[in-house]
């Protein structure tokens, strides 16, 4: 089997070469334990992370999440064939043992791939963003930033749904806020390279906002906490502009004593923490996906051999909706 390992730190923004691409026998199958072979790998902003935080060894294998299909099963509960989400990782083949991963039974008209996207932690993520943590209303005015990408994509349609009156989107290059305008039904959408995220939000939503999905802290939370309405919320979900420099405390936001003056609300999460919520989820995102109200938005890249490049083109933006690779036919 191969596997993608971590073979140095990177300063700012991750290079090819700190990733080594390694051979290594299968191991044994042992008994409670099956062998998996991969067919997509999520590469993810959190990753970034992890490479600083040491969540990955140096020399060790990448944490991270895939869909695969058992070949040889060593437990009764998963017969060869099963298809499995699991974490172990940018790698060819695993052995996960069988409590390490989730089966899954595609349903009829549902694409394997969205169990690893909009079925899956991304989501999940935007669910519990908006239901739990900004606790949306019908008819609450809603900014969403990096909405081109996987998490803010699936927000966006499912505020929509929630009955969000105004959706607005912030993306990094026109063809994304194009998307965002025509195919997922955003109200407005901006560049952020085209000035002050700021004055672009206040352009966009000249009387305010209820709600911020934060995907990206900095220079865009600033922006929202400016135009946040009294007893506003913020679902804190990522600071992906931050990744590169996590080392380093960002210049923005400098207006944080406007969450006392407009008794905002600014609430983080952990999706992992909130799993329990994943059935209620799926029970109202199956249908939609299935008669296209939700559309599933994903960049799929090919070949195992793309896995890195993929990783560092996310981080770059280069993606719209869900960015994964996929290792083999289904
Ligand atoms: P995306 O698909 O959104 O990909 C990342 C996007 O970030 C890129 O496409 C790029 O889009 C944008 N980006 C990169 N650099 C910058 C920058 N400097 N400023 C603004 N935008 C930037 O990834 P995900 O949907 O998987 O993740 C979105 C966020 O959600 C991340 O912050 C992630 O960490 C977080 N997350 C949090 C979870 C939780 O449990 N709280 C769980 C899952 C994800 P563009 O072209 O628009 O710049």
């Amino acid at each position: 089997m191969t596997v993608i390992r971590q073979a140095a730190r990177p300063a700012g923004p991750p290079r090819e070469e700190d990733f080594e691409v390694v051979s290594l026998p299968v191991p044994d199958l042992v008994d409670g334990h099956v062998l998996v072979e991969n067919l997509y790998l999520s590469v993810d902003p959190y990753m970034r992370q992890l490479m600083d935080w040491g969540g990955w060894e140096l020399g060790g294998g990448l944490e991270g999440q895939s869909i695969g299909r058992v070949l040889e099963s060593r437990d009764p509960s998963l017969p060869v064939g099963a298809l499995v989400v699991h974490r172990h990782g940018w790698r060819t083949h695993a052995v996960p043992a069988v409590a390490e991963v989730r089966r899954i039974e595609p349903a009829a008209g549902v694409p394997l791939s969205a169990y690893l996207g909009i079925l899956d932690i991304t989501g999940l993520t935007a669910w519990v963003g908006l239901t739990r943590i900004a606790r949306l209303h019908p008819g609450d005015d809603l900014f969403i930033s990096a909405a081109a990408g996987a998490v803010g994509g699936a927000a966006g349609q499912i505020a929509r749904l929630l009955g969000a009156r105004r959706i607005i989107g912030s993306a990094g290059s026109a063809a994304k806020v194009e998307h965002l305008t025509s195919r997922l039904r955003f109200d407005a959408a901006f560049d952020y390279h085209e000035g002050r995220p700021a004055d672009l939000l206040s352009a966009a939503a000249p009387d305010g906002i209820d709600v911020y999905f934060d995907n990206v802290g900095g220079e865009q939370l600033e922006a929202a906490i400016g135009a946040l309405r009294e007893h506003g919320r913020i679902a804190a979900c990522g600071a992906v502009a931050q990744y590169n420099t996590l080392s380093t405390p960002p210049a923005a936001p400098r207006n944080l004593l406007d969450v006392v003056e407009k008794s905002l609300r600014f609430e983080g999460f952990i999706v992992n923490r909130h799993l329990d919520a994943r059935e209620e989820f799926e029970r109202f995102l199956v249908p939609r996906l299935r008669d296209g109200t939700v559309l599933i938005d994903e960049t799929v890249v090919d070949g195992f051999e793309n896995t890195v490049p993929a990783f560092l083109q996310l981080l770059r933006g280069g993606n719209i909706g869900k960015m994964l690779v996929r290792l083999t036919a289904e």
